[in-house]
């Protein structure tokens, strides 16, 4: 697709391929046996060069040094739009819901994040997993404590990863040890992180308050000051998960007119804010959110795991209102994309107060790659394989258990043969991860963590 140019490192990568055709559109396209073309830029940062069948683009570089991966499908790297490195302990713990899950599970175990070596233990724990499930981006949401983010990141640079995360913010309502007890402090923390890291390689930071019932009015005014003031940097935190969280919301700040409207009082909502769940938005919050370019992170399986409710498509669809998939470990149940867009096909089906809707396949797949990267505002750089997109993909197995073998092998469509590895996928499923066109070694990680 893309004429050769005077690059160095250019490497090809034979098998199938899936990719989607346009950044924004979830159209899918598959490609048998195809070939795809890296190579390191002048930037540093190795990219897609082209892709296409095998036997039309291979005349074009004679002399391409070629891994050949007979049977498989090299696909997007996923893209996780909401999770927590530092709950990567907590995922599987039972509580009556959101509040008592982060009052017994969460806030206990974030504290410990203050000690670099611990953050450092569980943040290259976090990236191993995320490899071995196949996911290359994610934004990411540290504890309270600076060190909790410089670990984070080292590990990311050092890994050559395109990673966003950002300090939590949270001056009220929460146990000594995870609060900002000065909420000037916890900004200029903020603004101090964002300069040493934001843009650094390939890191992003995210102005991250866990939720308005943490955050006084002085600090979440605080941090739409600093949002004014740096345009690239990313805005993440939760919204209408919860109606117990809601009604609590609603008594903290009377003056607005939603759970939402807290956030767009405080100039926290525009381009590059992500917010996860959007469950109980109404249509008013949708249009607005759409309006200013702010997405939603869906994160399905913990929104089934905690009881907390359905994310409404078909109403966001007609708002306009953009979205994509997340994990949300802890409070999700699962590091894989196969696990989450599944639970995303069954929140859809079960939508209450109007007719389930049957998400498609390529759909649901868009939704953690492509569709993702764009609700991140990172469309044709991460999240799909079309020329000018850095070079982070997986490597599909499709025979990788018994079951997934014989279900693929009578597929006729893609859209069949997508859905069956959505149903019956997980790690499994990942033959390889590519960071930056290199191999990432997925099989040998085995944790020697002992609490
Ligand atoms: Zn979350």
């Amino acid at each position: 697709m893309r004429p050769e140019k005077t690059l160095t490192n250019l490497q090809g990568w034979r098998a199938g391929l899936l990719w989607f055709t346009q950044a924004e559109q979830p159209q899918a396209r598959h490609e048998t046996d195809g070939l795809l073309v890296t190579a390191r830029e002048a930037d540093g940062i190795v990219r897609i060069q082209a892709l296409g069948p095998y036997r039309e683009l291979a005349a074009q570089y004679p002399d391409l040094p070629v891994t050949h991966w007979p049977g498989l499908c090299i696909a997007p790297g996923f893209v996780d739009l909401h999770i927590h490195y530092p709950q990567t302990d907590v995922i599987g713990s039972p509580a009556e819901g959101l509040l008592p899950w982060l009052e017994h599970y969460t806030f206990p175990h974030e504290k410990h994040f203050s000690q670099p070596a611990y953050a450092h233990e569980v943040t290259a724990f976090f990236m191993d997993e995320l490899m071995r499930h196949g996911v290359t981006t994610a934004l990411c949401f540290a504890t309270a404590h600076p060190e909790s983010v410089d670990v984070f990141m080292a590990e990311a640079q050092k890994r050559h990863l395109r990673m966003v995360t950002g300090k939590v913010l949270q001056d009220r309502h929460s146990p000594d040890g995870l609060r900002d007890t000065d909420t000037a402090l916890s900004l200029r923390q903020t603004e101090d992180l964002i300069r040493r890291w934001h843009g650094v390689d390939r890191l992003g930071y995210a102005i991250t308050p866990r939720f308005a019932p943490t955050s006084t009015p002085k600090q979440l005014h605080g941090a739409g000051e600093i949002a004014q003031q740096f345009p690239d940097v990313w805005i993440q935190s939760h919204v209408a998960e919860n109606l117990d969280e809601i009604r609590w919301v609603l008594e903290l700040f009377p003056e607005a007119r939603s759970y939402l409207d807290v956030y767009d009082r405080a100039n926290l909502l525009r381009q590059r804010s992500v917010y996860a769940h959007c469950i109980y938005l109404d249509d008013t919050d949708r249009r607005r959110m759409a309006e200013v370019g702010a997405t939603a992170a869906v994160s399905p399986t913990s929104n089934l795991f905690l009881g907390s409710g359905f994310f409404n498509y078909a109403a966001s669809d007609a708002a306009g209102l953009r979205y994509g998939l997340a994990s949300d470990v802890g409070g999700g149940t699962s590091f894989s994309p196969f696990h989450t867009m599944h639970a995303a096909y069954t929140v859809a089906r079960q939508s209450v107060g109007h007719p389930g809707i049957s998400l498609a396949p390529e759909h649901l797949w868009w939704q953690h790659t492509a569709g993702a990267a764009a609700a991140m505002d990172l469309s044709g750089q991460v999240g799909n394989l079309l020329p000018g997109c850095e070079a982070d993909f997986v490597v599909l197995n499709p025979k990788a258990t018994p079951l997934l073998a014989r279900r693929t092998a009578q597929t006729e469509t893609l859209a069949e043969w997508l859905f069956a590895m959505i149903v019956l996928g997980d790690e499994r499923l990942i033959a390889h991860t590519v960071v930056q066109g290199q191999t990432v070694n997925i099989a040998s990680q085995v944790s020697s963590f002992s609490p």
